[in-house]
């Protein structure tokens, strides 16, 4: 399998708050190419525009965010808060795993503050075991099965908590207080959300919520900026740590004992 790293999470903005900066690092460092995928267009992410409207805005926004690093931007079009973990949704993602063919998959955490979010992250992990099955899904016509099981990880959920509220730490942060500029460059292509919360809250809570957020990471590793993940390390999935090998990520142990 290529070079390719492919993150997959339920809405448009999704990798612009979680994993973007490591995507950029990954494509500028490493020569890696990214594609950058949403579950839905974000067809409820607006309150003035049909879902029609708003969703072509924002196929069109995630677009522009991923050519900022050279990548390529994919819409699953599924719906808003009707994303379910069946047949159809399970064959689209494989189908992108097959066309796309990444060695480092990205996706939610299983436990997140939305069930949109958790569902993706179940389809995802589904998705990267059996996409090099050659029997699942024999008939939809995918590209060839991959050779192997990529590299599976977690972002962060959002604000870092799970639905009850606990703390979810991260096995490892990546730094990327050298690419935060790019990431909210990305973030703020998604203009139509952005607009939309900064008339709603009277200040740029948007791009705020992700540096903050970046910031808080970084601290717990001593650096600006990090993103915090978790890698999927059930049987039949890769065991070595290839994130960590490529971006000289903090070990597990660093998280823990500055927390
Ligand atoms: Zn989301």
């Amino acid at each position: 399998m290529d070079n390719v790293a492919l993150s997959v999470l339920a809405h448009p903005d999704d990798a612009e708050f979680l994993c973007a900066g490591t995507v950029i690092r990954l494509a500028r460092e490493h020569g890696w190419l990214a594609h950058i995928a949403s579950m839905t267009a974000g067809d409820c992410g607006s309150a003035d525009r049909l879902p029609e409207d708003i969703s072509k805005i924002r196929r069109s926004e995630g677009a522009t965010a991923a050519a900022l690093v050279g990548g390529v931007y994919h819409c699953l079009e599924e719906r808003d808060l009707l994303l379910f973990y069946n047949e159809r949704a399970l064959e689209k993602v494989t189908r992108l795993l097959r066309a796309v063919r990444p060695r480092i998959v990205l996706t939610h955490s299983p436990a997140d503050y939305m069930l949109d979010h958790e569902v993706t992250s179940s389809l995802v992990r589904a998705a990267v075991f059996a996409a090099p099955a050659p029997n699942f899904l024999r008939d939809c016509q995918h590209g060839p099965p991959l050779e192997h099981v990529p590299h599976l990880y977690y972002c962060d959920p959002i604000e870092g908590k799970d639905a009850l509220g606990r703390d979810v730490t991260p096995d490892f942060c990546v730094d990327i207080s050298g690419v935060i500029q790019t990431k909210k460059a990305m973030l703020a292509s998604h203009a139509s959300q952005r607009e939309w919360l900064l008339k709603h809250h009277g200040i740029d809570h948007y791009i705020l919520a992700m540096r903050d957020w970046g910031a808080r990471r970084g601290q717990a590793i001593g650096v600006n900026y990090a993103e915090g993940f978790r890698q999927h390390l059930g049987h039949g999935y890769p065991q070595d740590n290839l994130l960590q090998t490529l971006l000289g990520a903090s070990q597990k142990s660093k998280v823990k004992s500055q927390k």
